[in-house]
């Protein structure tokens, strides 16, 4: 697999992030289409504020967000629209931040590694093969099995040497 298709999203520097925002909701929109799922307005808002920028969010910021944006929706209702997004694999649960990052290429990979910078925050998404091959190789010698790998990686980004 080449680099390219292996980096889902990489360390951005400085961008034009409503590029990123605009990318991210059609692809929504489009993966919610082919999973004949609806992406009603409370899951587009919560959608919305977890791609405010690269940096995880956790579930009571996210609440936060909205009731600031003027949105009142109970704390349950949001909940529901978070878990919504990850069953969708529109979002994804940061397991060792307890939080949640937008996932700009929905519905085109499966497994994933996370590289977390410590220093500002962001996150980098690969979906590198070899990593979860050599995984489940060492898990099949433990004869052990129902895999579920979670990689994430803390560090330093470029931006942030
Ligand atoms: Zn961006
Ligand atoms: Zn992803
Ligand atoms: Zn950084």
């Amino acid at each position: 697999m080449s680099k390219k298709e292996r980096v889902i999203s990489p360390f951005h520097g400085r961008h034009d992030h409503s590029h990123c925002q605009n990318q991210a909701m059609e692809a929504a929109a489009a993966e919610c289409k082919r999973q004949g799922l609806r992406l009603t307005t409370i899951r587009q808002q919560v959608l919305e504020i977890i791609w405010m920028s690269h940096n995880p969010i956790g579930a009571y910021d996210v609440l936060q967000k909205l009731q600031e944006a003027g949105h009142k929706p109970s704390p349950p209702t949001a909940y529901r629209a978070l878990d919504f997004l990850v069953a969708a694999k529109l979002v994804h649960r940061v397991e060792s931040l307890n939080a949640y990052i937008g996932c700009p290429s929905p519905g085109a990979h499966h497994e994933c590694q996370f590289y977390i910078c410590t220093q500002c925050g962001h996150i980098a998404e690969l979906n590198s093969s070899a990593v979860t091959e050599a995984l489940r190789m060492d898990a099949e010698e433990l004869g052990f099995k129902r895999v579920q790998p979670v990689i994430e990686v803390h560090g330093v980004c470029t931006s942030c040497q």
